[in-house]
């Protein structure tokens, strides 16, 4: 080799939005977050691939396909030994009926739940839930730092930001709501649950700690997170023990406040995850204008696309713990259709003018989402994982990488 040759980076163009890029990272074919591999398509920008990450962040955290994550364990890019694929978005509440009691409940591996370390007031009285002496202390010490680093709680009310200060002055404690300042570090923030909820009537205000060790407060309204605090605060002067409803009852129905997902943004992941591998397993394609009206809906929102949720076709979906992309042919149209833990969740869109595969040909990827491992097959090996006389639903043996 010649010394004196630099690994020059070659310009490529963007499949999605046309810019010419140099740098070599490339986009997942199937996302890492529901169970692909490291496999990588390498025509999209980095800016694209940014943008492509919040599609993905409202499919398989935000809406119900991270329920479904959850429940079954998907790791992201981040593991964690404790929630190992969280799920971010709903509130997650308990409802103790005997007490009249609503807990702040976390879930872990498997949607296990736990009780968060959270302390709130019955009939003027205090009481510290936690599942374990380490997360009651975690709660503690977080509280204690709190109140010597800023003492400041933080809501967003209508769009406003509004800092209240909590301080000390001779042995008692008193708020004062502040002017909009710069960013506080680390305050208490402030969040409530909908009037509609059925749990609101019950709802006391609490103080508890999150995923993210941020200490919150729900309550029904500010003002009575305000009071709540203040009173804690004080009584916390004088006060150094405080009661526990252990052993409440989680088995009681857990309650979800309810996805917040953009179901554009959804549809728009779902639709880049099929195009990124057709053109990954038919790189012919690439430049093909039929592609151009999906990847407009990729990147713009807009309309004209054929495709929408499916009805569970039990055939097709019948490998367990398996994603399933279909490829399939007729009258000059490709038909992709997307099923998404083990069948639970199909989407199909459909690319017209586009002549790829054979008649009644068909292609599947096989994603097998616990051990991130998939296999492609053709027709014939696709017509050969169902063997006559097979049970449909035994697992598919030596599920190989490609
Ligand atoms: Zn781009």
């Amino acid at each position: 080799m010649n010394s004196n040759t630099k690994t020059v980076a070659i310009s490529k163009t963007c499949r999605y939005c046309g810019n010419v890029y140099t740098k070599k990272d490339g986009e997942h074919v199937f996302p890492y977050g529901l169970g692909g591999e490291n496999l990588y398509i390498d025509c999209v920008c980095e800016q694209c691939n940014n943008y492509f990450s919040g599609l993905e962040l409202e499919l398989y955290q935000k809406s119900f396909l991270g329920l479904m994550r959850s429940t079954i364990g998907v790791e992201g890019y981040t593991p964690n030994a404790r929630n190992r694929s969280p799920f971010k978005a709903p509130v997650l509440l308990s409802f103790d009926e005997k007490n009249q009691i609503v807990f702040e409940i976390g879930q872990q591996f498997r949607m296990q739940v736990f009780v968060r370390p959270q302390i709130f007031a019955i009939g003027g009285k205090y009481y510290v839930e936690a599942d374990s002496m380490e997360s009651k202390q975690l709660f503690a010490d977080a509280f204690v730092k709190w109140k010597k680093e800023n003492g400041v709680l933080t809501a967003c009310v209508e769009k406003k930001i509004i800092h209240v200060k909590f301080t000390i002055a001779d042995g008692h404690y008193s708020r004062l709501s502040e002017p909009v300042k710069k960013d506080v570090k680390k305050p208490i923030q402030y969040c409530t649950l909908p009037e509609d909820h059925h749990l609101y009537d019950h709802l006391s205000p609490r103080l508890f700690i999150d995923d993210d060790e941020k200490l919150k407060i729900r309550a029904r309204t500010l003002v009575e997170a305000e009071i709540f605090l203040e009173d804690l605060l004080n009584d916390t002067l004088f006060n150094n023990q405080y009661g526990s409803f252990s052993g409440s009852d989680l088995n009681s129905p857990i309650v979800h406040v309810g996805f917040s997902f953009d179901s554009v943004k959804f549809q728009q992941a779902l639709v880049k995850i099929g195009l990124n591998c057709l053109i990954y397993y038919f790189p012919q394609i690439k430049e093909n204008p039929s592609l151009n009206p999906y990847i407009g809906y990729v990147m713009h929102g807009t309309h004209g696309i054929k495709g929408g949720m499916e009805a569970k076709d039990q055939l097709m979906d019948s490998v367990p713990e398996t994603h399933n992309i279909f490829f399939s042919s007729w009258e000059g149209n490709v038909r992709v259709r997307i099923s998404l833990f083990s069948g639970q969740f199909v989407f199909a869109f459909w690319i017209e003018n586009l002549p790829l595969l054979g008649h009644n040909s068909y292609h599947r990827l096989l994603i097998d989402y616990q051990h991130r491992q998939h296999t492609f097959q053709d027709t014939i090996a696709f017509l050969k994982s169902f063997p006559v006389g097979s049970q449909a639903n035994e697992p598919l043996s030596g599920l190989a990488k490609k």
